[in-house]
């Protein structure tokens, strides 16, 4: 699955480009600004002024729309009538401009946008794609072109629809909605701190597709890399040198998600844990690593080829979780220990987590996996047996989040905690029981 959000004030070219990258990926195109068109041109019918925020919230109740997919195009059905051009208007988008401001219409037309989002492959154009409605979008686009260049081409537009305006006009209202977009209190529309910026002013429309696929297919392909050199014959390596050491038994393979970002929990009962996960994980894992590693000059390559992410473990590491959040974001597996240090010989049941990796899971949209490491003994020895239990996945639609609050974060940690407790077969163990000689 890939999400694509493309950003940008009105007249950029974002509905043309999307389309045409929609129809060379076979994914679809979800047009927002269409459903803000759909409220503005339905309050003005009802002779609502679209900026009145309590009659627009009082009469949203009234209002049921659907999107749909006919051919790969969208159709909007207004109380089960689909509508029509009436919505391209441009006082249709003076309309759209003004309800769009609004909380009440932002709320209602949230999920309807996300849900399109959670099972297809979508590429998604509108103000806020990138920073609110999928902000764990794949690839962002902000996409924007001088307000002279994009009047010219809406003038051409309304013109060719047979729509009566002068360039004049079109260029006032053009730069008068996008002060409105953008300096709006809500979702105001704004590049997203990992958006690429396309200015397409010299572009012709051929040219920007060409651009945004090319920064699409970089993303795929990277997507589709299982490990870097480094990291391969890295891995060769410690596998020689663990079978030669242990006793490996690997279980439940066939649960690892050959794709997407993956938030991977396992319990931590030593060094070695991290090493295990790597040579029995089919593909490259990053995970967060004490910066103290990476002072030490060749480590410090070492490490970071590896995969791991530099953290500060002595407060809040914002910088390091962001780091771990686009990791799972660009679909590669972030490797975590939610019981924080090692615990060797307790049964993981007793132990507290964190909730670091469901809050990693929340804002990554990503699936959590859980793994269990299970030995004969309390730590690692020579050829102690080891084994490795892969769990089925757990869908980020099935960790409960809402809101995303701690408590959530703490909640999603723990229900995948359980499962690694069940792979092991420690749930059934009396708390005591756990430990192992
Ligand atoms: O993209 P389009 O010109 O059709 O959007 C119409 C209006 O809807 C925009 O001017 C903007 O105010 C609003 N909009 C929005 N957020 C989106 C899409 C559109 O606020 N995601």
């Amino acid at each position: 699955m890939i999400r694509i959000a493309i950003d940008g004030p009105g007249g950029a070219g974002k509905s043309s480009l999307a389309k045409a990258v929609a129809k060379r990926l076979g994914i679809i195109y979800v047009d927002t600004g269409a459903l803000y068109r759909t409220i503005g041109v339905y309050m003005l019918g009802k002779g609502i002024n679209p900026s009145d925020e309590e009659k627009v919230s009082a009469n949203l109740p009234d209002l049921k729309l659907e999107l749909k997919f006919i051919d790969g195009n969208q159709v909007i059905l207004l109380n089960g009538k689909a509508v029509g051009d009436e919505i391209r208007t441009p006082e249709a988008s003076m309309a759209a401009s003004a309800v769009s401001a609004l909380g009440s219409v932002r709320e209602f037309l949230l999920m309807t946008q996300r849900n399109i989002a959670e099972n297809n492959s979508v590429i998604m154009d509108g103000r806020d794609i990138g920073t609110v409605i999928l902000p764990y979008a794949e690839v962002k686009i902000f996409l924007t072109a001088s307000p002279e260049a994009r009047a010219k081409r809406r003038f051409a537009e309304l013109t060719a629809k047979g729509i009566e305006t002068t360039y004049e006009k079109v260029y006032t209202e053009m730069v008068e909605r996008d002060k409105n977009d953008s300096t709006r209190a809500l979702a105001p529309c704004v590049p997203a701190d990992d958006a690429v910026l396309l200015d397409n002013s010299e572009l012709t429309a051929e040219g920007t597709t060409d651009a945004v696929l090319k920064i699409v297919n970089k993303e795929i392909k990277q997507r589709k890399k299982k490990f870097n050199p480094f990291y391969r014959v890295c891995r060769i390596l410690i596998t020689v040198f663990m079978r030669l050491t242990m006793i490996i038994k690997v279980t439940g393979k066939e649960n690892i998600p050959a794709e997407g970002g993956v938030v991977l929990c396992s319990n931590h009962i030593g060094i070695r844990d991290v090493f295990l996960i790597g040579i029995t994980y089919p593909r490259q894992l990053f995970f967060l690593s004490k910066k103290e590693w990476f002072k030490i000059p060749v480590m410090s390559s070492v490490m970071r080829a590896w995969g791991a992410i530099p953290l500060d473990r002595g407060g809040k590491d914002v910088g390091a979780l962001k780091n771990a959040v686009v990791v799972a974001k660009k679909g590669k597996t972030l490797a975590l220990f939610p019981q924080g240090t090692r615990k060797p010989g307790i049964n993981p049941k007793d132990t507290q987590v964190k909730s670091g990796a469901g809050m990693i899971a929340y804002h990554s949209h990503a699936d959590m996996l859980p793994v269990c490491i299970k030995t004969d003994g309390v730590k690692y020895r020579f050829m102690r047996k080891i084994e490795v239990i892969y769990g089925k996945p757990i869908k980020y639609s099935e960790l409960g989040f809402e809101r995303g609050s701690v408590g959530e974060f703490k909640d999603a940690t723990s229900k995948v905690f359980d499962e690694i407790c069940e792979l092991g077969g420690y749930s059934s163990l009396p708390s005591d029981e756990g430990e192992q000689s």
